[in-house]
Order: C-alpha cells, then sequence, then structure tokens
C-alpha cells in the first residue's frame, strides 16, 4: 500500500516535470484609445498572440495575458525616442509589457511608419511597442528581437520583412537562441514564469 502511495507520487511528479518543459511566460498588454474606442479589439490581440505561441511553443516558450489596461494619453502616438522610452514608467517586473499604440514612427527615418519595434527603455528594460497596423505575425517578430534574435533577410521567416504569403518560420539557429534567452531569462529572473496551463 505504502509502496503504492510513492509510486503515485513519484509518476505524479514526472507528470509536473514533464509539464514545467514548456515555460509560460506573462504579457501584460495596454492598448492606446481613439476617443471611447480601443484602436484594437480582443480578438485582433488573440490572433497576435496565438501567432506568437504557434512559433515559440514547439521550442518550449508560450505566452499569455495576464493584464490587459488601457495606455494613457500622451502615450497613444510614438515619433521619438524619449516617446518610446517614457513607456519605461508604465512597465512592470518580470513581466514583457506591449504596448499597442496609433501610431509608430521611425526614429532613423522621419515620416517612415512602422509595424512594431522592441525597445530598451531605461535600466535597460526591454518592451515591445506594436502599432495598430500591425500584420498577424508582427508581435512574434518583435519577441523574437527579444529573445535575443536580428534580422534575417529569408523571406517568411519570422525575423524576416520579406514575405510570399506562405507559412513563416523560425530556422533551428534561431530556436537555440530562443532557448538559450528562456533560460538566461529564468535564471536572472528578468522574467518569472506563471503556472503551466494548457489554456492559450
Ligand atoms: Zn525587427
Amino acid at each position: 500500500m505504502k509502496w503504492s502511495v510513492l509510486a503515485i507520487v513519484a509518476l505524479l511528479v514526472a507528470a509536473s516535470r514533464t509539464a514545467s518543459a514548456e515555460t509560460t511566460f506573462p504579457l501584460h498588454i495596454a492598448v492606446a484609445r481613439e476617443g471611447s474606442d480601443r484602436i484594437v479589439d480582443r480578438e485582433w490581440l488573440e490572433e497576435q498572440l496565438a501567432t506568437a505561441n504557434r512559433l515559440f511553443v514547439p521550442f518550449g516558450t508560450r505566452f499569455r495575458w495576464v493584464l490587459d489596461k488601457d495606455l494613457p494619453e500622451p502615450h497613444g502616438e510614438m515619433h521619438t525616442r524619449p516617446q518610446r522610452t517614457a513607456l519605461s514608467k508604465l512597465t512592470s517586473e518580470h513581466v514583457i509589457d506591449i504596448f499597442v499604440v496609433r501610431a509608430l514612427e521611425d526614429v532613423d527615418e522621419p515620416g517612415r511608419m512602422r509595424m512594431g519595434v522592441c525597445w530598451t527603455g531605461n535600466a535597460g528594460k526591454r518592451y515591445v511597442i506594436l502599432s495598430r497596423t500591425a500584420a498577424t505575425s508582427v508581435l512574434a517578430h518583435e519577441l523574437g528581437h527579444y529573445f535575443g534574435n536580428p534580422h534575417s533577410a529569408v523571406t517568411n521567416n519570422v525575423m524576416s520583412y520579406s514575405r510570399d504569403g506562405g507559412d513563416v518560420f523560425f530556422d533551428e539557429a534561431q530556436a537555440r537562441t530562443i532557448k538559450a534567452f528562456t533560460s538566461r531569462f529564468l535564471k536572472e529572473k528578468t522574467l518569472v514564469p506563471v503556472s503551466a496551463s494548457p489554456a492559450s
């Protein structure tokens, strides 16, 4: 009898270890308003998240919204470096902050609009800014930067600007980088995972 209880406990421990091979990182999302309306709806956000998860989960890294709030003015439009950096004060420790804005202008090429950026703010704090015009895989692309990847020139690579309508993908070297950054974020407690769950 005692042995079987121990065996069950051992099985449960083994099962929880298997589950924890996947790390779920928390995202805080803040969405700008235009008048009384949010500039993007829940469906838009879920599509960005689903695309990011489809691309990252094979490497053991998942994302989940844990907080969804409005982005207060004057932070709804980004035209300059100081405006991007000013978002630092709206960020939280141990999570990835995502800001969705009405307009995101390139800071090196004024007049050129961007769909997203992974920005380094005060004290080295990194976060993601998405434009309302962002294509579905832009969150995945910016998280690709967050997890250590530079741009790629390969068509349909997540980290490329070149798309022909085919499936987007990370290559094996990028997968290794994502896994290495996941381990580093856990070790250094830059990010603290949320408890494992199959949801979203
Ligand atoms: Zn990029």
